[in-house]
């Protein structure tokens, strides 16, 4: 647990009772804080006072002398609607914070690589700090990916946090002061939560506020939003801006061409690596992210060989195109994480011969966008609610058959796949759905479907790889 000393003795309040507004509160009451929790629940409330700690009064919202309102980033406070605390708090000066600025405030002088973006943050977040652990250096991961921040390690000046940020955390981080950050992408988000595009570019722009010198302010620069603010930093001249891209040669930059990783930071373009043979990262998504990790490495010092090296070694992350098991020439792919059509399309450009486990609760607009890339898939399986929706638009263009549950699609699949042999033949969970319709999250959806695979086929794995 990393401690709050610097809340020693003030009175917080602590807003939202999930993981990380408890370990929030843990932290602080350890450190002598004079905690007062709250949670819209009365449930949530009630589970936490029972274990000692005191409820804030909700109903009179006194903040007379709190020093912080530690909030949960999951909470709306502005948009769609404001929260009453949250009014209050603006009006009594009282900051809101969330977690990860507990840490940050804490532990200040170890390095910060901040990492946000709309999509890729986990992926790049996991990879960076991967490349630093290759180099050596003494690293935790954390923030919207894994555990609360404040259950990490203390780190000190030889310590670096790689911490993946979402725009919601980024509007409660008054402490942040990045070393390395990291914009990845900006493509329309969450926008009921910021009142709109402007607030949700707004939020990502705090990334940059406040770095220490030099300023690495590293930016995806293939999408026109990221490209506006790359174009507004360097004019501000304060920030060492660097250009990263999947598409273009950028100078002073990294980029990728045709799957080769270029650094042209500092000096000639030089080619680091074939993306296409690095194991773990399949998909010209991830040329990206891969493109943002190697940029925070060598700005922070790693050699472009050991960037190399551990881009290789990468182990991936689970429920993104996760390799589950290579049984028989036929691969077993969980990529549970794509929950709408856009994330699915990103694994279905990767293989031919797909066996496609589908559906779950569908986003607006179904699967029609992915017609294009209908003829590599053998034939679908559909699951849960959107089956109907789904069969419509593939009726006539892909073989499919309604399965009901996971399981029944993933025996269905797996049986045809094994028997017919086809090459690079690809079991693909990839729903292009939520999962709430039948499953707690996408986690628990592709939990089940890794161990079905190893239930019904475990005796002929010949290589399970997490
Ligand atoms: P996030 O944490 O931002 O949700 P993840 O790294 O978990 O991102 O990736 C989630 C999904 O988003 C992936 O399965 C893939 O479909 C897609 N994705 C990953 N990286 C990128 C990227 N750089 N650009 C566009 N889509 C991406």
């Amino acid at each position: 647990m990393v401690p709050t000393p610097q809340y020693a003795g003030a009175r917080v309040v602590v807003m939202g009772l999930g993981k990380s507004g408890l370990s929030a509160a843990a932290s602080l009451h350890a450190s002598g804080a004079a905690v007062e929790v709250w949670d819209d629940k009365p449930e949530a409330l009630t589970a936490v006072t029972q274990k000692g700690f005191a409820a804030f009064d909700g109903a009179r919202m006194n903040l007379k002398d709190a020093r912080a309102i530690v909030w949960s980033p999951g909470v709306p406070h502005s948009f769609p609607k404001s929260h009453p605390l949250a009014v209050k708090a603006r009006a009594e000066h009282v900051p809101l914070v969330c977690d990860v600025d507990l840490l940050v405030e804490a532990r200040s002088e170890a390095s910060v690589i901040a990492i946000t973006g709309t999509n890729g943050k986990s992926t790049t977040t996991a990879l960076t700090a991967h490349l630093f652990r290759e180099a050596g250096r003494r690293t935790e991961v954390g923030g919207n990916l894994g555990y609360p921040a404040l259950d990490l390690e203390p780190l000190g000046k030889d310590g670096t946090y790689v911490l993946e940020l979402s725009s919601y955390q980024l509007e409660l981080m008054p402490h942040l002061a990045a070393d390395v950050s990291v914009l990845l992408n900006i493509t329309p988000d969450h926008l009921d939560r910021h009142g709109g595009m402007d607030g949700y570019i707004s939020a990502k722009r705090r990334i940059f506020a406040r770095q220490r010198p030099p300023r690495t302010a590293v930016i995806g620069v293939d999408d026109e939003p990221s490209q506006a603010l790359h174009d507004e930093l360097c004019k501000d001249g304060i920030h060492r801006v660097v250009p990263i891209s999947a598409r273009r040669a950028v100078d002073k930059g990294v980029y990728v061409q045709d799957g080769r990783l270029i650094d042209a930071m500092s000096g000639a373009p030089a080619t680091l690596l074939d993306l296409n043979t690095a194991p773990r990262l399949p998909g010209a998504h991830n040329w990206q992210n891969a493109a943002a990790a190697t940029a925070a490495a060598l700005a922070q010092g790693i050699p472009p060989a050991t960037i190399a090296a551990g881009l290789m070694t990468f182990p991936g992350l689970k429920h993104r195109q996760e390799l589950v098991a290579q049984i028989d020439n036929v691969a077993f792919v969980n990529d549970s994480k794509a929950t709408n059509a856009d994330a699915t399309e990103k694994a279905l450009v990767c293989y031919d011969n797909i066996y496609w486990i589908a559906g779950g609760l569908a986003k607006e607009g179904g699967i029609a966008p992915l017609a294009p890339l209908f003829p590599r898939i053998r034939h679908a399986y559909l699951i849960g609610a959107a089956t109907e929706d789904f069969a419509s638009t593939l009726q006539g263009k892909v073989s499919f058959e309604r399965c009901g549950d996971l399981k029944t699609a993933l025996a269905a699949a797996g049986t045809r796949a094994l028997a017919e042999q086809r090459p690079g033949a690809t079991v693909l969970l990839s729903p292009a759905c939520a999962s709430f319709d039948q499953f707690k999250s996408f986690e628990e959806r592709g939990d089940v479907f890794r161990a079905a695979v190893q239930i019904m086929w475990g005796q002929k794995m010949s290589g399970v790889t997490q």
